[in-house]
């Protein structure tokens, strides 16, 4: 009589575990519910396999609580799971624990964080000895991540006091997550006013008196921050009105700028035959998977739009995945202008309670479209018919950490699960889904224009080798490009100036004996930044102050090299006073807020350049940008990772297709010192063809992806001499290489040391999937049954980089 259960819980083992399950909760328990279970002390949250009747010989502990009525993944979901587990050789638990979006919905009141301040006095301490301070130890508590809180009352005695006097030295600050949930403590740019109804008679403050003329005077909702750039404290008085009843407040992180809505375009030739082939696809109801192969500027948007509406014409749902750095207000309001309240946007920057309520409303059937970044694959639309991917090569669908699937082949699996048909969007398509439509496994469509035929932007190649023996100078901007910014900015036109990221810093090296600053945890140069005048590991977040002198030979000429962004900033300044320069990069974008702000200024033509890395370089529309500057295309062609040429190529044709989207044409320059590198010469010819078969020879020679399947292995342990016993225990497993393997190393990985831990990898080549597969679970095993901890063995199927 439903007496057992077995759970799959987010711990790094394969199996499930199976609990007893108490009287009052065997008729509600089902496949797919949460349950809380006790597990080695601690209380766990899990997910229900299965109910059932089969009593295990050994006794067994009983379920505490079950969490959800209905089940939270439903079978299909439940299904994808147990796919991605498989595939890409990730515990079941941990797979179903990243598929949840409730999972913050339990967390409540107060949480505390370290600030900058309090991370560098954090780190200092680890040199230090302060183990008996109290206040020094939560600190270091807190360097892991951010608590509530609660749990730190249960830590420490006089928790409350510690961070309080914490939070007065500006180490912590806290979060009121409950807060976060009342409309009245949101902040102001997240919120929409309007006018309920205008008070007859009664006293108010001159301020909010001024904020109901303002409101009467413009009928409709305004966003708050704006408002209170007309209206004197206006946030404060929005407040008082909205708890005397007579203005409403909402949170509507997305809905601002909306506009009104649109009639759909007429579509161009290309785009129709487009649209036919997909809603051709629909209508059969079986699974079925197009590349939407479109340059730069040739109105793939319209046609995801215009499939979207087939599918729910059909009665059917569709989800739309876009690269984490697309989702922004722009975007999401081409979405709610076209399907209103039907939307729901699965962003990041939401909290945990907003995302649960979008969770909702897809369930219940109440959005039929759904649009989101990489997890948002696993919502749970009922009765899908349609997923698109847009930029379908982009790095941001592969997750970082376990289980790192790629969310573009979950939506692949997924779209076959469920008979819906996909469609992978792109102006520079990967090398495997190109291939796979080669081999007809996907339908190819393409878009080989731009709209109202207008012109590809002029590319052209500035050989930075010439530059240097004509003017004598290492300087940043070629001539050329100087004087094509001048241009812009005369006639009141915009660019986007585009660093390539990678090796794009400046460093500190000492100029006697050669010393690169490096972090203390991992191989890695630090970068400094120059704002604050600190060295900056980007792969831990180590931090120091620059030393005064070498570390190592003492020697007082300590020397910065590189150029990074802001040094490219500061020069823009110099050479053009008068222009209104932004920048942005992920160190100093200070947050997705501030990323959209600045890239909704640029948009409204507010700022002249726009400086950035690679995160400007995808998607974004905004036609009055008529030059895109590349300032150094070369960097990432040196690094050790078979997807060099392919990056730089994708990077170069996206930032090219940035400029000229408008009614005016757009020209891009690109500085370089491999003129004659096939990457850089294809993207400079826009030639994704050219491309695609160069780069198909060197993949076939050498065996990787689309012609093998590849996996990277990495070891590591804090000690080296465990990390390299290992790494020669998993090599010598696979020798001699079974049948159809290929395998590289046991070697040093490229970063050998990593947030303080030793690094070696080992890559596997497969000519079959399944081979492949099977050799990864042997050395899963061996792990196990070596009592491995967990983290020492990272896996990585079908990797994107192997740095
Ligand atoms: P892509 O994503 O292919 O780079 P977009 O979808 O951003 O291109 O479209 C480029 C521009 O063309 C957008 O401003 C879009 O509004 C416009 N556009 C798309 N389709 C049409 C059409 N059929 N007629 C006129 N303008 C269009
Ligand atoms: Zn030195
Ligand atoms: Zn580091």
């Amino acid at each position: 009589m439903n007496e057992f259960c077995d759970v799959s819980l987010p711990v790094p083992m394969d199996q499930a575990f199976t609990y007893r399950l108490p009287e009052t909760l065997r008729h509600r328990a089902q496949r797919g519910c949460r349950l809380t279970v006790p597990f080695t002390g601690r209380k766990l949250t899990g997910v229900i396999l299965e109910v059932h009747d089969r009593r295990p010989a050994y006794a067994l502990r009983e379920v505490l609580r079950l969490v959800d009525e209905q089940p939270v993944l439903d079978e299909g979901l439940m299904r994808l799971g147990a796919w991605i587990a498989s595939y890409y050789c990730a515990p079941l638990g941990e797979v179903y624990r990243g598929m949840m979006p409730l999972s913050g919905e339990t967390r409540k009141g107060k949480v505390y964080s370290l600030t900058d301040t309090g991370r560098d006095v954090a780190r200092q301490l680890i040199l230090g000895d302060a183990e008996t301070e109290p206040s020094l130890q939560l600190l270091r508590m807190l360097e892991s991540r951010p608590m509530t809180e609660n749990y730190l009352k249960t830590k420490f005695e006089n928790a409350k006091r510690l961070l309080t006097a914490l939070e007065k030295k500006g180490f912590v600050e806290m979060e009121d997550v409950e807060a976060d949930r009342d409309p009245l403590r949101a902040s102001s740019d997240r919120l929409r006013v309007e006018l309920i109804r205008f008070p007859e008679g009664g006293k108010f403050p001159k301020p909010e008196r001024e904020l109901l003329s303002y409101l009467e005077l413009h009928p409709g909702s305004h966003n708050l921050a704006e408002v209170e750039t007309l209206v004197k404290s206006a946030s404060v008085s929005a407040r008082a009105l909205a708890r005397k009843g007579h203005v409403s407040l909402r949170t509507e992180p997305l809905m601002r700028d909306t506009p009104a809505a649109v009639v759909p375009r007429l579509l161009n030739e290309h785009q129709q035959k487009a649209f036919d082939a997909i809603s051709n696809a629909l209508e059969t109801k079986q699974f079925q998977t197009f590349l939407l192969q479109g340059v730069t500027g040739s109105g793939k948007t319209e046609v995801y739009l215009r499939a979207i509406d087939a599918a729910l014409a059909l009665g059917r749902n569709a989800m739309l995945l876009v690269p984490e750095i697309a989702l922004t207000p722009a975007m999401a309001g081409q979405f709610f202008s076209r399907f209103g309240d039907r939307v729901a946007i699965l962003h990041s920057a939401f909290n945990d309670s907003e995302r649960a309520e979008q969770w909702r409303r897809i369930r219940a059937g109440k959005a039929g479209v759904v649009v989101g970044t990489r997890s948002g694959i696993f919502a749970p639309v009922q009765n899908l018919g349609l997923i698109i991917v847009d930029e379908e090569h982009d790095h941001s669908y592969k997750q970082a950490e376990t289980p790192r699937y790629n969310g573009r082949d979950v939506a692949v699996m997924r779209a076959h699960q469920t008979g819906s048909v996909v469609v992978l969007g792109s102006a520079t398509p990967s090398m495997e889904t190109r291939y796979n439509a080669e081999k007809n496994k996907y339908t190819l469509i393409d878009l080989p224009e731009r709209i109202e035929q207008r012109p590809m932007p002029a590319v052209e190649l500035i050989d930075m080798r010439l530059e240097f023996l004509e003017t004598r100078k290492q300087s940043t901007f070629s001539r050329r490009m100087l004087e094509g910014l001048h241009g812009r900015i005369e006639n009141k036109e915009q660019t986007m100036l585009i660093l390539n990221r990678r090796g794009f810093s400046s460093f500190v090296a000492c100029r006697a004996c050669g010393e690169r600053l490096q972090c203390i945890n991992c191989s890695v140069t630090l970068t400094f930044h120059r704002r604050d005048r600190r060295m900056l590991c980007h792969y831990c977040s180590y931090a120091e102050k620059v030393p005064a002198t070498c570390p190592k030979c003492q020697s007082e000429h300590l020397h910065f090299l590189g150029v990074g962004s802001e040094k490219v900033e500061d020069e823009l300044h110099r050479e053009f006073p008068e222009a209104r320069i932004a920048r942005l990069d992920r160190d100093t974008a200070g947050g997705k807020k501030k990323f959209e702000s600045i890239l909704s200024d640029f948009r409204e033509g507010n700022y002249d350049i726009l400086v950035g890395t690679q995160m400007i370089a995808k998607g974004h529309d905004i036609p009055n940008v008529t030059l895109a500057c590349i300032v150094n295309a070369d960097i990432g062609l040196g690094l050790p990772d078979f997807r060099a040429a392919e990056r730089t190529f994708q990077l170069l044709t996206q930032s090219a297709g940035r400029a000229g989207r408008g009614s005016l044409p757009g020209i891009v320059l690109i500085q370089t010192i491999n003129p004659d590198h096939y990457a850089i010469r294809y993207a400079a010819a826009q030639d994704y063809n050219g491309f695609y078969e160069k780069e198909l020879q060197f993949r076939r020679a050498m065996r990787y992806p689309p012609f093998a399947a590849l996996a990277n292995v990495l070891i590591r342990h804090e000690k080296q001499e465990q990390a390299l016993r290992m790494s020669a225990e998993l090599g010598s497993l696979l020798e001699p290489a079974p049948e159809g393997i290929k395998i590289l190393g046991p070697a040093e990985a490229p970063v050998q040391r990593l947030h303080n831990e030793f690094r070696y990898q080992l890559l596997i080549k497969a000519a079959h999937r399944k081979t492949l597969n099977e050799q990864l679970n042997r050395l899963r095993v061996h792990a196990q049954s070596q009592k491995w901890s967990p983290t020492c063995l990272v896996i990585d199927v079908d990797p994107l980089t192997l740095l």
